[in-house]
């Protein structure tokens, strides 16, 4: 017997949960005898809506939607970052969740998947405003998070600032510091080493691991990052030091290209002093149209949702995609980018170095030992080549693409999870 949709969602077929979706259909017929659970995938266990209010300094009050969304918890406590943005909805929350789920597996991390979002523009509100709406959101989830429960971290608009207000908000409610309730803190309180540069570290690892597979090396090979914050400017910084040319960059004021190489060390210096890409001088500012044009070996999109569209798929001249962002790739645009014998490294690998090192940042706060950054930087390495080798290999076992493949070894691992473990009571 099929089981109805759910109720709380809208049945937009663009939207992200209908994509992940789309994505556990493609799965399904791989599973073997553990596609009696697959419905376990098709759902949330637990989503948290709150009211988020908050004490304006101009003396209104202002309300604000949060969420906190747990997937799955069949491996291990809840895992998944928070994102600050206008266009957060439940939907996008679950759907983001669930893509932990598969990633946590997929890297044989033992936790579940979970994600949290904030409806708001980070950016329209004073230091203190965004402290209180970060205490108080952090407050109103604290019935569901904690270091064995579920563990946030930084995603779109959050960053280490962020997640040290997580802490010790959650640590006055319980009444003891908790380092390990969140990940991505400062090092000065139980934070990681390499935390900050590992998703940028981890996108860079995937693609040149694939391109090597592909046969073609990194160095001198054309590169296109999409989404230049912190996190990917280091995936560009990385590519750049390995001899590849970065051709073209976007972020969210607009796009830059320079076919002789940008010096991204440079740019990154340029944006993090205030400036904006589109103005720095060692590019030259072009549409939006033209930078899905630029021809380039390896692309990377690294900013939000839905950016490789089918129309986008149909024209994009590259050999590589490697998602940096989650959900950047439409199903349509993955059917459309196979056919074209594009190789897509999905989000649940390719940006799985930030999970990864927050892991290794919760098992150190746990045992108050700390690593050395090199051991970090090795650990990572290793972790997601193996992953990486498992992912082709099973690709090449089931004849599928990259995402199906992580989507059945990830899959596979959380369904063997819930079927062990039985259904309470
Ligand atoms: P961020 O806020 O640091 O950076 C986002 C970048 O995207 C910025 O450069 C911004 O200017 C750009 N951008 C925003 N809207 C854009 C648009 N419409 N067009 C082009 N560029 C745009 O965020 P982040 O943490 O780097 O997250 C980016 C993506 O990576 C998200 O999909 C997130 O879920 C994913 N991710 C982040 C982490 C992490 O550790 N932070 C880990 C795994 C995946």
């Amino acid at each position: 017997m099929s089981t109805p949709g759910l109720s709380y969602v809208p049945n937009n077929p663009q939207s992200p949960w209908q994509m992940y979706l789309q994505q556990v259909d493609r799965v399904a017929p791989h599973l073997g005898h553990l596609q009696r659970w697959v419905e376990t995938l098709k759902r949330c266990k637990r989503v948290l809506a709150v009211d988020i209010p908050i004490n304006k300094d101009d003396g209104t009050v202002a309300h604000f939607e949060g969420f906190r969304a747990q997937h799955n918890l069949s491996r291990g406590p809840g895992k998944g970052g928070v994102r600050f943005h206008p266009d957060v909805t439940i939907d996008e929350v679950m759907a983001l969740s669930a893509w932990m789920t598969v990633k946590n597996a997929a890297l044989n991390l033992p936790y579940g998947g979970a994600k949290g979002g904030v409806r708001v523009d980070p950016k329209a509100l004073t230091r203190g405003e965004l402290e209180r709406l970060t205490r108080r959101y952090t407050s109103e989830i604290g019935l569901i998070i904690g270091p064995d429960k579920d563990i946030p971290a930084p995603d779109v608009n959050t960053n280490d600032q962020i997640m040290a207000w997580m802490m010790d908000t959650y640590s006055m409610n319980v009444g003891a510091t908790a380092t390990g309730v969140v990940t991505g803190k400062p090092i000065a309180l139980g934070g990681s080493l390499g935390r900050r540069e590992a998703t940028g570290r981890g996108v860079y690892i995937a693609a040149r691991e694939t391109a090597r597979a592909m046969g073609f090396d990194i160095s001198g090979a054309r590169v296109v990052v999409q989404g230049f914050g912190n996190v990917r400017g280091i995936a560009a910084k990385l590519f750049r030091a390995a001899g590849a040319v970065v051709v073209g960059l976007q972020d969210a004021n607009g796009s830059v290209v320079n076919e002789a190489g940008i010096d991204v060390d440079a740019a990154l210096d340029y944006v993090a002093l205030g400036g904006k890409l589109t103005e720095f001088k060692g590019a030259t500012q072009i549409t939006e149209g033209e930078f899905w044009a630029i021809k380039s070996d390896i692309f990377v999109p690294a900013a939000l949702e839905n950016q490789l569209t089918e129309a986008r798929a149909k024209t994009i001249s590259t050999r590589l995609v490697v998602e940096g962002a989650n959900g950047p790739t439409t199903p349509a645009a993955d059917d459309i980018l196979h056919d074209r014998n594009i190789i897509v490294v999905p989000d649940v690998i390719a940006n799985a170095g930030g999970v990864t090192v927050s892991y290794f940042e919760w098992v150190q706060d746990f045992s108050s030992f700390f690593w050395t950054e090199a051991e970090i930087n090795d650990r990572l390495e290793r972790i997601m080549v193996e992953a990486l080798k498992a992912v082709v290999a099973a690709s090449e076992k089931h004849k599928v693409s990259l995402r199906t493949a992580a989507f059945i070894i990830a899959c596979t691992r959380v369904l063997a999870a819930r079927e062990l473990r039985g259904l309470y009571p």
